[in-house]
């Protein structure tokens, strides 16, 4: 039998009990012959609390001190779980991310996995030990210690995966597996046997904190078999994987929600060739990412842009704009807090030509003001108000048909 990657997030190892129960899920799979790699999330909301310890003393915090902070949080809970597992008479090792081989670039607070020199792993597992890694960090190659994002142990658990060419990569978390929406905010959410990778990575970056992108990402990559389960409950949970077998024909397979959003206006811009490549190339340099997008012409000499960030990089996004007033040559530029994004996403989508409409339907029979629009081939998104968000996901989930009981109705590919 070959390697099993098991991953455990923070509720799942939030109390000492509960790090017991984890060290008793991972004794299963240990006993059915698998070797295990276990990663772990720190306890409970303890990087929440790192957050506001860091907020205490600065509101601009060097992201280099932020990564040594929060990566304590994950030391913890792998010591932890790993004297739970001597306890329970196995022999287990915990690793930092560095210490278990785990090299990122350097972009601290969002670095990306470059590769893992799985060595010292490999070299535990053939003494017959456990592997404990701490998630969410790593080690830039000139030896700084990074995190890989709010979320990211999702992605050290698949990437460690793929570099070991695991059987499959288990994701345990506190509910049974992927739905159609968070069931936390709409109770009649329905939980999905299977979904497809193009799917699963849309609605992850649409917002569903289930799993972290970059690990549906690193999972598509590398095709690693990506299973979602519960940490408390003996269910099956659900597959993501290359493509699905049923209700392939839904139009709309699940809706999303961000919380983090903001909105920037840059208003009065020179309309020129070059305006659009200037001003987002400025973002890019400095590692901001950005989203919706929407451009409109006043005349042949004046353009204005407003597009969207995370509402935890707007100052960052504010700052690069307003250093570079003079070349980029705006009159004005607005910025507002306090949005949200919810998203339709499915891959029946692209030939069903009536879902933006019924989106805008939905969203005006509940009086949400629409403020973006973008889409792709398998999703719409809006951005709206912050404190209608959950309001607009209840609206756009029964709208679509995906309320447990109701069947959506299958409407036949265009042209057929
Ligand atoms: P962990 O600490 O285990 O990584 P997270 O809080 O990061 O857990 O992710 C699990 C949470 O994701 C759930 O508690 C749920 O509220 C939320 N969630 C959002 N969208 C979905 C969805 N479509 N399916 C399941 N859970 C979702
Ligand atoms: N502890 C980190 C966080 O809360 C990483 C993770 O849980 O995946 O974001
Ligand atoms: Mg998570």
């Amino acid at each position: 039998m070959g390697i099993v990657v098991q991953k455990f997030g923070g509720t799942s190892v939030g109390s000492i009990e509960r790090i017991r129960n984890v060290a008793r899920r991972i004794r299963e799979v240990h006993s059915q012959g698998h070797e295990v790699v276990v990663t772990v999330s720190a306890m409970g909301k303890q990087t929440d609390e790192l957050v506001a310890l860091a907020g205490q003393i600065t509101d601009d915090p060097s992201p280099r001190e932020m990564d040594m902070l929060l990566t304590t949080g994950e030391q913890i809970s792998i010591a932890l779980l790993t004297m739970a597992l001597h306890e329970l008479g196995l022999p287990a090792r915990s690793f930092t991310g560095w210490q278990a081989g785990m090299v990122t670039d350097a972009v601290h607070g969002k670095a990306r996995i470059k590769r893992i020199d799985t060595e010292k792993i490999r070299q535990c597992l053939d003494r017959g030990e456990i592997v404990v890694v701490a998630g969410f960090q790593g080690i830039s190659e000139d030896g700084e210690i990074t995190t890989l994002g709010r979320g990211g142990s999702d992605t050290t658990a698949v990437a460690l995966a793929a570099a070991l060419s695991a059987d499959y990569c288990e994701i345990n978390t506190d509910v049974t597996g992927v739905f159609t929406t968070d069931p936390r905010i709409v109770p009649q959410a329905r939980k999905l046997d299977e979904i497809s990778f193009d799917e699963m990575l849309e609605l992850a970056n649409l917002g569903a904190a289930v799993l972290h992108p970059r690990s549906v990402e690193c999972a598509m990559k590398h095709n690693v078999p990506l299973v979602v389960r519960s940490s408390f409950t003996e269910e099956p949970g659900t597959w993501v994987k290359e493509s699905v077998t049923m209700e392939d024909t839904l139009q709309v397979r699940g809706i999303a929600y961000d919380l983090n959003v903001a909105r920037i206006k840059v208003l009065g811009l020179p309309n020129r060739v070059e305006t659009l490549s200037r001003l987002f190339g400025l973002l890019a340099d400095a590692h901001i990412n950005v989203d919706m997008i929407v451009q409109s012409e006043h005349d042949a000499e004046v353009v204005d842009v407003a597009f969207s960030v995370g509402e935890d990089e707007w100052k960052q996004a504010r700052n690069v704009i307003e250093q570079n007033r003079e070349t980029l040559g705006y009159v004005k530029l607005i910025s507002e807090t306090g949005l949200a994004k919810v998203s339709a996403v499915g891959a029946g989508m692209v030939t069903n030509p009536g879902v933006a409409a019924r989106m805008f339907t939905a969203l005006t029979d509940a009086g949400i003001r629409i403020k973006m629009v973008s889409t792709s081939e398998i999703k719409i998104s809006c951005a709206i108000a912050r404190e209608r968000a959950k309001d607009a996901v209840r609206a756009l989930h029964t709208a679509f048909g995906l309320d447990v009981n109701i069947q959506q109705e299958v409407t036949s590919p265009a042209g057929v």
